[in-house]
């Protein structure tokens, strides 16, 4: 499947934090044939390079002067840690490094900047021009990909994801705070509320009670209905 039309195949995947968006985005994409990407990655990768340069979060200006100059490549895995793909700033590898605390705490500020969106936003929407993709955020069918004919929003309960996400932080080796998750979850929940808005043709998906093979099938009956 590549394109319909001079359309390339679109489509969007929105959720909140751990509603299990990149695992579930990752196997459609694999299933079609066709590229998937994270766009929390780009957000993060921005994020990161906030704190590295010491600039203020709050400080749009240079939030997106920082997004625009951003040396970012998003490659293939490079190695197998359970990684989706590598992120490289320059020629750095900061495929964990994006998903720290002190990265988690700031995200959703740096990504509230006009500047910082529009700048991530164009880069999105020409990857997307250029083949077909499998995208996934918060505001990929509200905004960047208003034409994808498969909008998806995944919803999941708070205590689901929280759930969810102290299960792969373990799975790493790393220590979890329960708490402290559930606060980070909800907080982000609060601040990124802004970024998402339904379209009318978006088909929403409860995945507390469904395992990920079962969204991975709903979603694809969407995708041939929708690209028959
Ligand atoms: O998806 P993930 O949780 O990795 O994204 C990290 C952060 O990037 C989100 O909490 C949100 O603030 C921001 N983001 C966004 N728009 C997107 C994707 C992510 O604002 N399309």
């Amino acid at each position: 499947m590549t394109s319909t039309g001079d359309l390339p195949v679109q489509i969007a995947i929105d959720g909140f934090v751990a509603t299990g968006k990149s695992t579930i985005g990752e196997m459609v994409a694999r299933r079609l044939g066709i590229l998937y990407l994270d766009t929390g990655v780009m957000y993060r990768a921005v994020a990161f390079e906030v704190l590295e340069q010491g600039i203020s979060p709050t400080d749009a200006d240079a939030c997106a002067r920082c997004a625009v100059a951003l040396d970012l490549r998003i490659v293939p895995p490079t190695i197998a840690d359970g990684r989706q793909a590598t992120v490289l700033l320059g020629s750095r590898d900061v495929t964990w490094e994006i998903r720290t605390q002190a990265v988690n705490a700031i995200v959703s500020q740096v990504a509230a900047h006009v500047g910082v969106r529009s700048a991530l936003r164009a880069a999105q929407r020409a990857i997307a021009a250029a083949q077909p993709v499998v995208m996934v955020g918060r505001d990929i069918a509200s905004v960047v990909l208003p034409d994808a004919r498969v909008k998806i929003v995944l919803v999941a309960a708070l205590e689901t994801r929280v759930a969810r996400r102290a299960t792969e932080i373990a799975a790493r080796g790393q220590a979890v705070d329960r708490d402290l998750l559930r606060e980070d979850i909800a907080r982000r929940d609060r601040e990124d509320s802004a970024q998402m808005r339904e379209m009318p043709d978006t088909v929403i998906i409860a995945t507390d009670d469904l395992s990920v093979d079962q969204v991975v099938e709903r979603i694809l009956e969407v995708v041939h209905e929708r690209y028959p």
